[in-house]
């Protein structure tokens, strides 16, 4: 019941979101504070709640709320969101409050929790996975595990990102130009061979004749290429706002 509120909730909470970006013109950063709210409260569940697997529904709201934020396409890999959103990946902060919960318990052994937890009855269901199945070493942190999350997955343009907890650089830019950059950033992007791919358009080709990919118009593309290349879009060097707004692609 606590799971299906929550998801209604995150529902609610993505649209307002949403409206709030397109009708007001309100930064993505505002909308960030509405996102980290979902994430604690979900975070406050009871441990036996927020560890079933009904969870999924939850990460998908969530995914959905981040994409508004970043302004990301469909296609964009999921693991870039959280880091385009500036929140650790839902998983994550859910094992940090485990984490938490686990060491209360630890120091008190009086609570009578203690012994339901510390000295608890063989599990007769073995498709659940209690609290303390979970071993925590101590030298877990939330940054520590976002970072081994993000190196252990094959993700487009991975190389960009060496700390994927700090703030990317420019996040208080106007939302059109931040959903462009992160359309660059992630390599997903409404260029001609995506709208191609998707029936939009007839080709998929570039005013100057190649395949008009992301990485083209930044890296290769004689008309349009940005000096520096990726790399210094996205540490926002070399007026990079000014060549976002002079493209036709938005
Ligand atoms: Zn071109």
């Amino acid at each position: 019941m606590i799971l299906h509120r929550t998801v209604h909730l995150l529902t609610a909470c993505d649209r307002s979101n949403r409206t709030f970006i397109e009708r007001t013109s309100i930064k993505h950063n505002k909308c960030v504070c509405h996102m980290h709210s979902m994430h604690i409260y979900i975070n406050d569940l009871p441990q036996t709640t927020s560890r079933t697997s009904h969870t999924k529904h939850v990460d998908i709201q969530l995914n959905s709320g981040m994409r508004t934020i970043s302004g990301s396409i469909m296609s964009t890999p999921v693991p870039w969101l959280p880091i385009l959103s500036s929140i650790a990946p839902a998983a994550i902060r859910r094992m940090s409050a485990s984490v938490t919960v686990m060491d209360k318990i630890w120091q008190h052994p009086n609570l009578p929790v203690f012994d339901d937890v510390i000295a608890h009855p063989e599990v007769q269901l073995p498709s659940r996975s209690p609290i303390w199945s979970t071993v925590f070493h101590t030298d877990w942190s939330v940054d520590k595990a976002w970072k081994e999350d993000w190196f252990k997955t094959e993700v487009s343009n991975q190389f960009l990102i060496t700390d994927p907890a700090i703030c990317q650089p420019d996040f208080d830019l106007e939302p059109k130009d931040w959903t462009l950059l992160n359309h660059f950033r992630t390599g997903h992007g409404l260029c001609a061979a995506t709208l191609h791919d998707c029936g939009i358009r007839d080709d998929p080709f570039c005013a100057c004749g190649s395949k008009q990919t992301m990485l083209h118009i930044i890296n290769e593309c004689p008309l349009t290429k940005f000096p520096g290349g990726l790399h210094a879009l996205h540490a926002a060097e070399n007026d990079s706002v000014t060549w976002l707004r002079k493209l036709s692609i938005r």
